[in-house]
């Protein structure tokens, strides 16, 4: 296999056959002309079903991400939705983190739940806590890593052991590392599921979703829902995170160094109480980290002295930090997870620390970044 920035730049992006065009074209077709009745140039009938733009995003992330099989949807939670329903029939059961990405835990405690799908939350960095939690009827185990927002670290390869002792699947949410800094399949993940709006669009540009996966019939499954349900990214989007990925390996390696510079400086700043980062050698999931991940990533999280009124403060007294949701693009942001992304998660069992700031941080330059921290935390 050729090295990941090669893929990235060149898998599923021949030139163009017919004109040499070095970039693929954004496809802008509804339809295909068939030669006679059933005769598809290339498979391609209807876009919906295919389109050859939305083909070389789905053979570039199957390929960073070592996998033989690629999707792309409409959005990461699009991508989430098939993947449940492709696996799962009702009185199935489902194992989830106890600190899983917002979307996904509305999607199956308000979706999924009233369609007779059960779930138990449990912290994933605890794998006996994941293993007592399986029943006869769990078909999925769903893992983030790192996780959001709190940035703990799961086994992904002692996770997909106790998945599959149980004949149940392994699927990792791989938004917050990357194919660049983690590749879930080769650890033993059956499926992986993206926000290719974050890390591999990367410019804050353009929201979609992806998933890869190995397996043939569970591919040819969400195809089928792809097709069915119609939750598919148009050309113009797919293009833009085509072209993001081009650049993930050099902007990968940027977040991580600007992401330890900001850790380094929060570390010892007396209005911080803690620093949350799998980087740091006392984070408890350290040396999984090391052991899964090339590096360990963009985002950071840490906790301030002085409880909720402070955090906020932070986060409305940033000038780079743009205060917003998301992460993973080029520019860095900030928020306050407990009245921003997790707002929804108050009172469950998902909820964070109310003097927790997100940040993700961007590839602007890192003496910028500290400096504007700093400001910010007086
Ligand atoms: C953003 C995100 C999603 C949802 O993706 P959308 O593209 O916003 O639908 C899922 N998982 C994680 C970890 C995310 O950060």
């Amino acid at each position: 296999m050729t090295g990941f920035s090669t893929r990235a730049i060149h898998a599923g992006q021949e030139p163009d056959p017919t004109t040499g065009s070095v970039i693929v074209p954004i496809h802008a077709t509804s339809t295909y002309a068939q030669d006679g009745v059933g005769g598809l140039r290339d498979g391609y009938e209807y876009s919906r079903t295919g389109n050859p733009t939305r083909s070389a995003l789905e053979t570039c992330i199957a390929e960073l991400e070592g996998g033989r099989h690629g999707r792309a949807f409409a959005s990461g939670m699009a991508a989430t939705d098939a993947v449940l329903r492709a696996t799962c029939r009702p009185g199935d059961h489902i194992v989830i983190p106890d600190d899983a990405y917002g979307g996904t835990y509305r999607l199956i405690d308000s979706v999924f739940r009233h369609w007779g799908i059960e779930y138990t939350a449990v912290p994933l960095d605890d794998v006996d806590a994941v293993r007592d939690a399986i029943r006869p009827t769990t078909r999925l185990v769903w893992c983030e890593t790192p996780t959001n927002p709190l940035l703990g670290i799961a086994d992904i390869a002692a996770l997909a052991g106790v998945a599959h002792d149980a004949a149940a699947r392994l699927v990792v949410d791989n938004t917050f590392a990357s194919p660049y800094l983690q590749t879930p399949l080769a650890l033993g993940a059956d499926v992986v599921v993206h926000s290719t709006t974050k890390y591999l669009g990367g410019h804050s540009d353009v929201v979609g979703g992806a998933l890869v996966t190995d397996d043939g019939e569970l591919d040819g499954q969400v195809a089928f829902l792809q097709k069915s349900a119609g939750a598919v990214p148009g050309p113009f989007d797919v293009w833009l995170t085509l072209r993001g990925l081009k650049t993930l390996a050099v902007r990968m390696e940027r977040h991580c160094d600007n992401a330890e510079r900001v850790v380094d400086a929060l570390g010892v700043h007396p209005s911080v109480a803690g620093v949350r980062y799998p980087g740091l050698p006392q984070h408890t999931g350290h040396e999984v980290a090391a052991k899964q991940m090339r590096r360990f990533g963009g985002m950071v999280s840490f906790q301030v002295r002085g409880g909720i009124e402070v955090a906020l403060q932070v986060c409305r007294r940033t000038r780079l930090f743009v205060l917003a949701e998301s992460l993973g693009g080029v520019e860095s942001l900030i928020e306050h997870p407990g009245r921003m992304t997790h707002a929804s998660v108050t009172g469950s069992q998902l909820e964070v620390p109310d003097d927790l700031v997100r940040l993700s941080v961007g590839i602007e330059d890192a003496d910028d970044l500290v400096a504007d921290l700093r400001q910010a935390l007086g």
